[in-house]
């Protein structure tokens, strides 16, 4: 079995791809490498393309013959998304339809598709099931929301089975220390967390004390890496054995606040993390939690490594020594 990995050098897609080769799975990454990382790219398979060039996507299918596609590459800063929208269209939505007509030239069936509960906009019940309105509140959540309405035409129309993976908040590195998170800038909450504990000159803004929660700060599902590649595996599995289309969450179905996450890693380091409290950030819902019973009904999914201490443990080892 071969498979398509798009933007596999990055943070979700190596930890991916490292499962995938676990279970003996050939994989093909494509990256063009302006977000991901080469040191990530834990397969010889590796073409740096940029799939918004249809004509060097298609030297890739035309190369190799594919059983499914797993499509990570996207740009994914809500913040971004807000100040230059057009970049997110046009780039996110191309990038899928460049990917699907390659399929369908090539006569590839199946595609697991990286999407997010920010598919969900403002959370009208906790815990969020798929059924919950799709009510996207910026251009990044719209995007994937739109390339979910395109895969269900895709699959209408021409036949398509797709999975949409709607991840919560992803977190963690490999346990080994191998890969782990990188982003340029960093703007999540486990990293920054870290690193006002291990630079002198970070002080972590903490946005908001004042929400409608136990401690004031916000409530998210932290679900570990590994697992998310996990559920790619198992989703592709599926539909190579005949499974339908779904959206399915994937999330660990507990939340934790920052106040949380910021002294469990105080108590892992042993160290103090430099904090102060800011504003709000816009458009942050109080509390977001998956229920993830689909998953674990549909694919036989656990999160097997997603207890909130094993996350941070292997976050914080990673960035005691990243490897980029
Ligand atoms: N957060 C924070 N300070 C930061 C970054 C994040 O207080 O510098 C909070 C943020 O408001 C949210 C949580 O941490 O409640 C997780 O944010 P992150 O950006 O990691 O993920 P998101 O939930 O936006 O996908």
């Amino acid at each position: 079995m071969r498979i398509l990995v798009t933007g596999g050098a990055g943070y979700i897609g190596s930890h991916t791809v490292l499962k995938l080769l676990e279970k003996n799975i050939d994989v093909v990454v494509v990256d063009n490498l302006s977000k991901g990382h080469m040191e990530a790219v834990l397969t010889e398979n590796f073409e740096k393309i940029d799939i918004l060039k249809i004509d060097e996507l298609e030297k890739v299918f035309k190369k190799y013959k594919f059983d499914g596609v797993i499509h990570f590459v996207a740009h994914c800063y809500v913040g971004e998304s807000v100040k230059n929208p057009k970049l997110y269209f046009e780039e996110n939505l191309n990038g899928l339809l460049n990917v699907l007509n390659c399929m369908l030239k090539y006569n590839v069936k199946n595609i697991i598709f990286s999407s997010t509960c920010a598919v969900y906009g403002e959370p009208k019940f906790i815990p969020i099931t798929e059924k919950h309105p799709r009510d996207p509140i910026n251009p990044y959540g719209e995007t994937k929301y739109f390339g979910e309405r395109i895969l269900k035409r895709y699959e209408g129309a021409y036949g398509i089975n797709f999975i949409s993976l709607r991840y919560f908040n992803a977190a963690g590195a490999d346990f080994k220390g191998r890969i782990g998170e990188s982003h340029n800038p960093e703007t999540h909450l486990i990293p920054l967390v870290i690193k006002s504990i291990l630079d002198n000159d970070f002080t972590l803004t903490v946005f908001g004390n004042d929400y409608k929660t136990e401690d004031g700060s916000c409530i998210r599902d932290y679900i570990h890496v590994l697992d998310l590649g996990e559920a790619h595996v198992l989703a592709l599995l599926y539909l190579l054995d005949g499974g339908k289309s779904q959206y399915i969450n994937l999330g660990s179905g507990k939340g934790f606040s920052v106040f949380e996450i910021i002294k469990t890693l105080e108590k892992i380091s042993g160290k103090k993390s430099k904090y102060k409290i800011g504003e709000r950030r816009l458009g942050d819902p109080p509390i977001l939690v998956a229920n993830n019973d689909l998953a674990k009904e549909l694919l036989n999914w656990n999160p097997v490594y997603s207890d909130i201490e094993d996350i941070l443990k292997s976050a914080y080892k990673w960035h005691l020594s990243p490897k980029f």
